[in-house]
């Protein structure tokens, strides 16, 4: 039996039986993992919390028959802020699946740790718009799965991006609105489309673009300090970022469906 203990995100806790549950933690070492944690749903409160699904926890394990199991575990954070919050969970649990998503087993988790770690941070602190926190998050995530796009020039005519424009989502660049405009004049060019389109084109002002641009470059603990206060950059860059990731990752997300439900019923009232 092989006993080891990592610092642990807790990204998603799955019952199985009665009283246990099957939880997909990502560490720094190993990477992604599952490990079945046994008796569950009687722990003493402390140990519960510390292996809830957001919880970034120092843990226990054991290896036996090639499955990993919980021997301890104790919170390092537990992200609290987050829980009493409609819209929170929704998003923490988005960012985790991206997070599942851009990590794997036996290999080092690399930049998705801290960047999932610093936007809980964020929503748990409840200083910056959630809007912000998730468009920054997706941006990064993008470029940390390889899609780092190229927004300093426009892809057709390399004139610095200065006026309003367009994210090329599938090609990872800006085109100016003239060069868009001069495309157009030979074959029509489809609107921004849901997914699935192949030209997607996201409508880009200075403001938002420069707001992308920031959150490609930035400094991983500098990433979430900027600030859009137009309301239609803000739309724009949290389109634009949310649209970005989800081609390139070329899959849907269950919190993010959540979100979108939450929105739609908030919206109505
Ligand atoms: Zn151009």
């Amino acid at each position: 039996m092989q006993h080891f203990s990592a610092d642990s995100l807790i990204l998603r806790a799955v019952d199985r039986g009665d009283n246990d549950q099957l939880l997909t933690v990502l560490t720094a070492d190993y990477g992604r993992f599952y490990a079945i944690l046994k008796g569950a749903h009687s722990m003493r409160r402390r140990e519960a919390v510390a292996t809830e699904p957001f919880a970034w926890s120092s843990v226990e394990y054991y290896e036996k028959g090639g499955v990993k199991w919980i021997k301890s575990a104790s919170t390092i954070e537990a992200f609290a802020g987050l829980r009493y919050d409609l819209e929170k969970p929704f998003l923490a649990a988005y960012f985790c699946e991206v997070a599942t998503e851009l990590s794997d087993e036996r290999q080092p988790a690399g930049d998705i740790l801290p960047l999932v770690l610093n936007a809980l941070h964020m929503l748990h602190m409840g200083k910056g718009e959630n809007a912000l926190i998730k468009g920054a998050f997706e941006m990064r995530a993008a470029c940390i799965g390889g899609f780092t796009p190229e927004l300093h020039t426009c892809r057709h005519c390399h004139t610095p991006v200065t006026g309003n424009g367009y994210l090329d989502v599938m090609n990872g660049a800006f085109v100016c609105q003239g060069c868009l405009q001069k495309k157009e004049a030979l074959r029509p060019i489809p609107e921004v489309d849901e997914l699935g389109g192949r030209n997607v084109l996201c409508p880009l002002s200075p403001g938002s673009a420069t707001a992308l641009r920031y959150v490609v470059e930035a400094d991983a603990k500098r990433l979430f300090s900027f600030r859009i206060t137009d309301e239609r950059e803000k739309e724009e860059f949290s389109r634009a970022a949310e649209c970005y990731l989800l081609h390139h990752l070329e899959r849907g997300f269950q919190g993010l469906e959540n979100l979108k439900k939450l929105e739609a019923i908030t919206k109505k009232k």
